[in-house]
């Protein structure tokens, strides 16, 4: 069988593909989607307030309501043609120790981190399966693979993404798509900001690296993993190795 004989041993199409990134108005997110941009791709972008960078398709969805997941996709769909690529990356904190952490502030991080993912990733296979390829790419963290105190609730939400990828990677892989993680370490975006001076030192002193990664490090991670046709299940580490490869 020739490769072009075989769905599942296909590259990648060529751009312009059709890419969702959830939560590219800022941050990560948005350098994902610029990255997407610049390589001729079409882009859309989710975020609750809206704000999505020049030349993609600025969509306002709270990923948290069904009913919106879906309205956005559809535009996506409406717009660029089904999403062969999805970037579950929207997410959010609320650290506080363990005796302190209400149901609520556990709750809210796995339902926007966790939950949406699956309702998005659970939308994109649809499409995907039709097509017989597409990328679903999820945002977690070396948090989630390493634990941090007072990160009870967004540990747990992104070390979930990891099996969540890799049960989809074992359901959709006969059919030629990927399902991957980005583990990225600590980023310079609005997250990180609000951590003190002597927190972000504590930090840095135990990253081989010595800094943060800017967030076009991650983004430039998510773009290969797009373009990449033999790796499913892999969780990628960008953290400057404090998670020393895990
Ligand atoms: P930011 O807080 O800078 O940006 C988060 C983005 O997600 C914004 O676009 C925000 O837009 C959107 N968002 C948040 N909640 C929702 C929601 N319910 N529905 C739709 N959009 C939402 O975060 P970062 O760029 O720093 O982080 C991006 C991802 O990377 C997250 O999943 C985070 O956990 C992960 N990560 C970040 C690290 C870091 O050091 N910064 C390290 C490791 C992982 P709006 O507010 O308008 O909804």
């Amino acid at each position: 069988m020739t490769d072009s004989e075989n769905p599942t041993t296909q590259s990648p199409s060529p751009a312009p593909r059709s890419v969702l990134v959830t939560g590219g108005s800022r941050g990560i997110g948005r350098a994902i989607a610029e990255a997407f941009l610049a390589n001729g791709d079409h882009v859309a972008v989710t975020s609750r307030k809206g704000g999505a960078p020049e030349g993609a398709l600025d969509l306002v969805c709270d990923i948290t309501d069904p009913a919106a997941v879906e309205e956005a996709y559809a535009a996506a769909e409406a717009a660029h043609g089904p999403v062969e690529v999805l970037v579950a990356n929207a997410g959010i904190t609320k650290d506080t120790l363990v005796l302190r952490m209400s149901e609520e502030d556990f709750t809210s991080v796995i339902d926007t981190n966790l939950t949406a993912s699956f309702r998005l990733a659970k939308r994109a296979s649809k499409g995907m399966l039709r097509l017989r390829r597409g990328r679903i790419i999820f945002i977690s963290s070396v948090v989630g693979l390493m634990g941090n105190p007072g990160q009870v609730n967004y540990a747990a939400s992104k070390a979930g993404l990891v099996g969540m990828a890799r049960s989809l990677a074992r359901e959709l892989g006969s059919r030629g798509i990927t399902a991957n993680v980005v583990a990225p370490g600590f980023v310079d975006t609005e997250m990180t900001a609000v951590l003190t001076e002597e927190q972000q030192k504590a930090i840095t002193d135990r990253v081989p690296l010595g800094r943060y990664a800017s967030p076009d490090e991650v983004a430039s991670a998510v773009t290969w993993l797009a373009d990449a046709g033999y790796v499913t299940g892999a969780v990628i580490p960008v953290d400057g190795g404090l998670g020393m490869g895990h």
